[in-house]
C-alpha cells in the first residue's frame, strides 16, 4: 500500500523563471499563491520540495546533444548581445532572455525526487505543456519534462502509465515511448483535422515491441463534467485491467475548462477532479503535474482544488471563498473557487462515446490480461 506521504515541488526562483512564459505570464505565481492562501502547504503530511538545476546530461537522456547545447548557450549570447548594444537598446526585456534558466530548472525537481520510494504522491504545477520533440520545441516548452521524469521514475518502478487530460494531444510523449510496452501512454484530448497539433488519432497504437501500449482517446467539442467522467473512468479502469503500472504520471492541464480561451470544451475543477481522484483511489505513487490553461484565474482555481484533492482526504468546497493574499484581485468580482460550467453543445453525445469506448475495448483486447 502506498504511504501518504506527498512532495510538492516549488522554489521561489523556478516560479520567477516560470512566470516569464510568454503564453502563462505571472501563472506559476498564481497557482502557487492561492495553493499556499488556502493552507494546502501546512499540512504535516506535505513536504515542499526545492528542485535542483538539472544537469544538461540529464535534459540529454531525452533531448538531442545539439539541441540542449544550443538551448543552454542561448542566455549566454543573449547577454553578450545586450552588453554590444546596452548604449542603443533599452527595450527591457526580450521573451526569449531566460530560455536556458527555464529549460535546466523545468523539470529537475522531478529528477531529484522520483529516486525516493518514501515519497509516494507529488504535487506539482507549472509549464509542462506536453507538446515537444528531441529536437525542437513545439507548443509553449523547451524541455518535455514529461518524459524526463517518467525516464527517471523507470529506475524506480518498472511499469508507468502516463495518463493526460489536456486540451492538446501529447504527441511528445507519446512519441517518446511509442517502442516500449513498460510505459502506457494515454491521452484524452480534443482531435479534429486542423485542431493543434493534429496528432492523436485512435489509429496511433504504438510501434513494435510498444504495440497496443498506446491509446488515444479522441473527443469532440463541448466536453462536459459528467460525459469526460464516464469516458475516463471506463478507460482507466480497462488499461488498469491489463497493464497493472506500478506507478502513474497524471498530466492535468486545464485548458479544457469553460472560460479558457480555446473555448473547446466545457469541464469544471469538478470534473478534473473526479479524475484526479478515481487515480488517486488506485493508491500507486503518483506524479500529478499541470499542463495547459489560459484563464489564469481559472486555472489557478481547478489546480487549487486538485492540489485539495491530492493533499487531503476531504478537498476544498467547490464554492470556498478566495483567502486574502497578494493576489487575491485576480478573481474579482467572484471571490470563490468555482468555474461555472457554459451552455456550450456537448457534441460526444451518448453514441459518440459508446463508439470510443467500443473502440478501447478494441484496442486493448490485444494485451493479455492479469
Ligand atoms: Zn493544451
Amino acid at each position: 500500500m502506498a504511504s501518504d506521504r506527498i512532495a510538492y515541488v516549488y522554489d521561489p526562483e523556478y516560479a520567477r523563471v516560470a512566470d516569464r512564459l510568454p503564453a502563462n505570464l505571472n501563472r506559476s505565481s498564481l497557482v502557487h499563491g492561492l495553493v499556499s492562501a488556502f493552507g494546502l502547504l501546512a499540512d504535516p503530511r506535505v513536504d515542499v520540495i526545492k528542485p535542483p538545476l538539472a544537469a544538461t546530461s540529464e535534459l540529454k537522456r531525452f533531448h538531442s546533444s545539439d539541441y540542449v547545447d544550443f538551448l543552454c548557450g542561448l542566455d549566454e549570447r543573449r547577454s553578450a548581445t545586450r552588453d554590444a548594444n546596452e548604449d542603443t537598446d533599452s527595450a527591457g526585456d526580450d521573451d526569449s532572455d531566460g530560455v536556458s534558466t527555464a529549460a535546466s530548472s523545468d523539470e529537475d525537481g522531478l529528477l531529484d525526487i522520483t529516486y525516493s520510494a518514501r515519497i509516494r504522491r507529488r504535487a506539482r504545477y507549472g509549464l509542462e505543456h506536453v507538446i515537444f520533440t528531441r529536437t525542437t520545441p513545439d507548443g509553449f516548452c523547451y524541455v518535455n519534462d514529461i518524459v524526463l521524469a517518467t525516464l527517471a521514475m523507470r529506475k524506480a518502478f518498472d511499469t508507468i502509465l502516463i495518463i493526460d487530460c489536456d486540451l492538446h494531444h501529447h504527441c511528445g510523449v507519446e512519441a517518446a515511448f511509442q517502442h516500449s510496452e513498460k510505459v502506457f501512454t494515454l491521452s484524452f484530448h480534443r482531435h479534429a483535422p486542423g485542431f493543434f497539433p493534429g496528432t492523436g488519432s485512435c489509429e496511433a497504437v504504438g510501434r513494435g515491441k510498444g504495440k497496443f501500449y498506446c491509446l488515444n482517446v479522441p473527443l469532440q467539442t463541448g466536453l462536459n463534467d459528467a460525459h469526460f467522467h464516464s469516458v475516463f473512468r471506463f478507460t482507466v479502469d480497462r488499461v488498469w485491467d491489463r497493464f497493472r503500472p506500478q506507478a502513474v504520471v497524471m498530466q492535468c492541464g486545464c485548458d479544457g475548462m469553460a472560460q479558457d480561451p480555446n473555448r473547446e470544451w466545457n469541464l469544471t475543477p469538478a470534473g478534473l477532479g473526479a479524475a484526479v481522484a478515481a487515480v488517486k483511489s488506485r493508491d500507486v505513487p503518483t506524479l500529478f503535474l499541470g499542463g495547459g490553461g489560459y484563464h489564469h484565474a481559472n486555472a489557478a482555481r481547478c489546480n487549487t482544488y486538485l492540489t485539495s484533492l491530492i493533499c487531503r482526504s476531504e478537498p476544498l468546497d467547490l464554492h470556498a471563498e478566495i483567502p486574502d493574499h497578494d493576489y487575491a484581485g485576480a478573481y474579482a468580482p467572484g471571490h470563490d473557487l468555482a468555474v461555472t460550467a457554459g451552455n456550450m453543445q456537448d457534441e460526444n453525445d451518448p453514441a459518440y462515446l459508446e463508439g470510443v469506448m467500443a473502440m478501447v475495448d478494441q484496442r486493448l483486447m490485444h494485451l493479455e490480461q492479469d
